[in-house]
């Protein structure tokens, strides 16, 4: 047990320890530093320790070690689990650490672990240079990576895992690891996907490509029409080049009409190809604000307020989306009387399929589609109700499931099963055995947790007792 008076006489030597610095409670920043994109999260950790470096990332551990308190890992706060940040224990916040470097000869980009796609994509982009990450600015690099990455530019240059090449890890025991093809390869593997089971990214190293302007912004339709424009952003994307990318989002106004976002993104040569016509053609057109422009502006087509919604998410990787599972989804979105959130739908096809799946540790490379249902609401009266609609919309989605859910999109509360299945066969196991190297006494358990061997055996074993008794 943690003996908060032990950590409050301790601060001082942290605060002179480390080059960035160390917030408690009562401290002007510390409020702030504890938020997280998700408004259902309110936890008032002892220490925020916040790091400049790889010394301060083994500094914080020890402290952490020395004074039993449970870790957190912050990078841009956004998991919606709120996996960033404990009560009582010690967040190792990245936030100080948002360099990133650019060599334009070599198309390589070097982040620090605490880098937002806003600071990558700026720092990128300088250079007509991109990697394919997330939708919202405001993300960490790290931790959307870390459980595979899908965005704007996923079926031209694959998932956002699949073009890092190297990561710079701290281990709970405070020794430094470098994961790249020629030096612990493994570990590449296991952070393709795997999330931040394995120690904290102090530096993460990615492939970049020649990319500087796009068609693309959103095409937003209502009304009955929506079910047909669905259908059509279906068979659109699944016969879509690799030059257009395409997410769709599904909700309902306030007057509880079905409302469709369709968000493409064309990197082809020319400015209209024929998928694109046939999204801007389809039924119930409101709003046609597809363009040409720069990539910077269209990693702003779906930006998000932080900490202002409360948030519960569950989804599943889908073989198809077939006419009746639409029809469903459909249904669903009208099911408690006023607009309860969104599902989000998000095309794998193109270039996660030519990438060799034994690179990765994620098991979901040949699923049609990605299928998030996103409750969203703020009042906290709602909750139980809330969480219970977006269970219940996913519930509609099994028959079609494969690989389980998403990492990065994923709540606290999935069941372990759910985890194992991201995986793929024998994949599980692997990054199990990877923790028990790395992260033996599971420290790093606040994520979508891969529990080491002795760990996930004593738990088997606690269950077994349980039935007995
Ligand atoms: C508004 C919004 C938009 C999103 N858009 C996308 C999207 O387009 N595509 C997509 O794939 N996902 C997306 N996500 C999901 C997002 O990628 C994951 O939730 C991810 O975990 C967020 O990382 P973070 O650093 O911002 O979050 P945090 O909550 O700070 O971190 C989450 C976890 O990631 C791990 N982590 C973070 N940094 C490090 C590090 N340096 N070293 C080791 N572990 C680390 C830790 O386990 C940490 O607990 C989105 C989420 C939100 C809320």
């Amino acid at each position: 047990m943690p003996d908060a008076e032990r950590v409050k006489e301790g601060l001082a030597e942290l605060r002179g320890s480390v080059a960035g610095d160390a917030l408690a409670p009562g401290d002007a920043a510390y409020d702030k530093a504890r938020g997280c994109f998700n408004a259902m999260i309110d936890r008032r950790p002892a220490v925020i320790a916040r790091c400049r470096g790889a010394g301060d990332v083994a500094t914080a551990f020890d402290f952490a070690r020395a004074h039993e308190l449970e870790v957190a890992v912050r990078g841009g706060g956004h998991n919606p689990a709120g996996h960033c940040v404990c009560d009582g224990g010690l967040v190792i916040d990245l936030t100080l650490m948002r360099r990133v470097e650019v060599d334009a000869d070599e198309r390589l980009a070097r982040s620090e672990g605490g880098a937002t796609w806003l600071d990558f994509d700026a720092a990128t982009q300088a250079s007509g240079l991109v990697t394919p990450g997330g939708v919202v600015g405001s993300t960490g690099v790290a931790g959307l990576t870390f459980g595979g990455g899908i965005g704007h530019l996923t079926a031209q240059h694959g998932l956002t895992c699949d073009n890092l090449l190297a990561a710079e890890l701290v281990t709970p025991a405070g020794e430094a690891v470098r994961g790249s093809a020629d030096e612990n390869p493994e570990v590449l593997w296991g952070l393709r996907g795997g999330g931040g089971n394995l120690g904290v990214a102090t530096r993460l190293e990615f492939r970049l490509h020649p990319l500087e302007r796009v068609v693309g912004g959103r095409l937003v339709y209502a009304g009955d029409g929506v079910s047909d424009t669905l259908r059509r952003y279906r068979d659109l994307t699944a016969a879509a080049p690799r030059e257009l990318s395409c997410q769709a989002i599904l909700g309902l106004d306030a007057s509880l009409t079905p409302v469709l976002v369709v968000a493409p993104c064309f990197t082809g040569p020319r400015t209209d190809p024929n998928q694109l016509a046939g999204l801007r053609s389809a039924p119930g057109l409101l709003d046609d604000a597809v363009r040409e422009h720069g990539f910077l502006a269209q990693q702003r087509v779906f930006d998000a307020g932080y900490g202002v919604d409360r948030h519960y998410w569950k989804g599943h990787f889908v073989s198809e989306l077939p006419d009746e599972l639409i029809d469903v989804l459909l249904a669903r979105m009208t099911a408690l009387g006023r607009p309860a959130g969104q599902v989000l739908i998000e095309s794998l096809h193109g270039a996660p399929k030519d990438v060799d799946p034994a690179s990765a540790a994620l098991g979901y490379r040949g699923a049609a589609f990605n299928v998030t249902v996103m409750a969203t609401w703020q009042e906290p009266e709602h909750d139980e109700e809330q969480v219970a609609w977006a269970r219940e919309t996913a519930a509609a989605l099994e028959p079609w499931s494969v690989s389980g859910g998403y990492l990065n999109y994923m709540q606290a509360d999935e069941p372990l099963e759910r985890v194992r299945a991201a995986f793929g066969e024998g994949g599980f196991d692997r990054l199990r055995a990877l923790k028990g190297v790395f992260d033996p006494g599971n420290v790093l358990r606040r994520n979508q947790n891969i529990p080491p061997p002795a760990i996930l055996e004593h738990t088997a074993a606690a269950t077994r007792l349980g039935r007995k008794a």
